[in-house]
C-alpha cells in the first residue's frame, strides 16, 4: 500500500542529495564521498555494499550527525540532520562492549550517555528477545559473539529511535552465527516497525535482508546502482537458492567486481 501524495508517511526517513565529503589529512585533501544520493522510506530496510575504504562508515556518521558534509543535503524525516546526533540511533563499526560494565550495563549505556536514566527495567524486559535472559549480569568475555553483538544491538534499539543505522554489524561473526543473526534481526524489524539503513560488504546479506540495496563505486564513494530486491516477506533461508536471488547476487557482483577490480 503506498501512501497518499503529500502526507507524512510520504517523507523519507532518510534523504542525502549530492553529498560530498573531503578530510584533510596531514595538509593533504582526502575526498571520502562524491555526489551520494540516497533515500530510505519509512519502515524499509536498505543497504549499501561497496568496496573497502569507498566511505561507507563516512556516510552513516554523516547521516548520524557525528561528521558534517562538506556540500550536499542530508535530512531525516524531512528535516535537516546536518551536524545533528539524536535523530537516529547509529550502531558504528566496532561498537564494542564495555569490558568492566555487564551485559544490563552496557545496554543502557547510550541512553545513559544522554541523560536518559531508568532504562534498566526496560532494558531487563528486552533481554529474552535478544537472546540474552540470563546474562543481565554477566561480563562481555562471557558472551558468544553473536550475543555481544545482540546486547550491541540492543543497547541501539534503546535509544528509541524510529531509525537504525547498523555499520557492519555481524562482520566479526562466523558463518553460521551470521546466518541466525540476520534472520533475527529481521524478526526485530518487523516487529519494532524500524527503519534500517545497514552497510555490510557481504552480497548474499544484503539481499537476504533489504528492500532495496545501493552499490557504492571505490572512493570517493558514491552509488552505482541501485537494486530492488522482490523477494517475499518473511524471507526464509531457502530462497538464497531461488532464481530471483541468484539474479540479484550476479548484478551486484558483477557491480562490485568492476570497482575492485579497476
Ligand atoms: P568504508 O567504511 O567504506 O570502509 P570509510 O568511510 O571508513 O570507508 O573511509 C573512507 C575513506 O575516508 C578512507 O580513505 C578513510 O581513510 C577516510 N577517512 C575516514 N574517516 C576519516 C577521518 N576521520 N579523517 C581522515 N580520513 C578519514
Ligand atoms: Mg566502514
Amino acid at each position: 500500500m503506498s501512501p497518499p501524495a503529500g502526507s507524512a508517511a510520504a517523507i523519507p526517513a532518510v534523504a542525502l542529495r549530492g553529498v560530498r565529503a573531503t578530510y584533510v589529512e596531514r595538509g593533504l585533501r582526502v575526498d571520502a564521498l562524491h555526489d551520494v544520493n540516497l533515500t530510505v522510506a519509512r519502515s524499509e530496510f536498505v543497504s549499501v555494499i561497496g568496496p573497502s575504504g569507498c566511505g561507507k562508515s563516512t556516510m552513516l556518521n554523516l547521516v548520524a550527525g557525528i561528521d558534517r558534509p562538506s556540500a550536499g543535503e542530508i535530512a531525516v524525516d524531512g528535516r535537516s540532520a546536518i551536524g545533528r546526533t539524536g535523530l537516529v540511533a547509529h550502531m558504528p563499526q566496532r561498537d564494542l562492549l564495555l569490558p568492566w560494565r555487564t551485559t544490563l550495563q552496557n545496554a543502557v549505556l547510550g541512553p545513559e550517555l544522554r541523560g536518559e536514566t531508568d532504562r534498566e527495567a526496560r532494558a531487563l524486559a528486552q533481554l529474552d528477545r535478544f537472546g540474552l535472559e540470563g546474562f543481565a549480569d554477566a561480563y562481555p568475555h562471557m558472551l558468544s559473539g553473536g550475543m555481544r553483538q545482540r546486547a550491541a544491538i540492543l543497547r541501539t534499539i534503546l535509544l528509541d529511535r524510529d531509525t537504525l543505522l547498523l555499520d557492519e554489524p555481524f562482520g566479526a561473526l562466523d558463518a553460521l552465527t551470521r546466518g541466525e543473526m540476520q534472520e533475527w534481526l529481521l524478526s526485530i524489524w518487523t516487529e519494532l516497525a524500524k527503519t534500517v539503513l545497514f552497510v555490510t560488504h557481504d552480497i548474499e546479506e544484503a539481499i537476504f535482508l533489504s528492500d532495496r540495496v545501493y552499490v557504492m563505486t571505490r572512493r570517493p564513494g558514491t552509488m552505482k546502482l541501485e537494486l530492488r530486491i522482490d523477494l517475499p516477506r518473511p524471507r526464509e533461508r531457502e530462497m538464497t537458492t531461488a532464481p530471483p536471488f541468484v539474479e540479484a547476487k550476479r548484478t551486484l557482483l558483477r557491480s562490485l567486481l568492476a570497482e575492485t577490480q579497476r
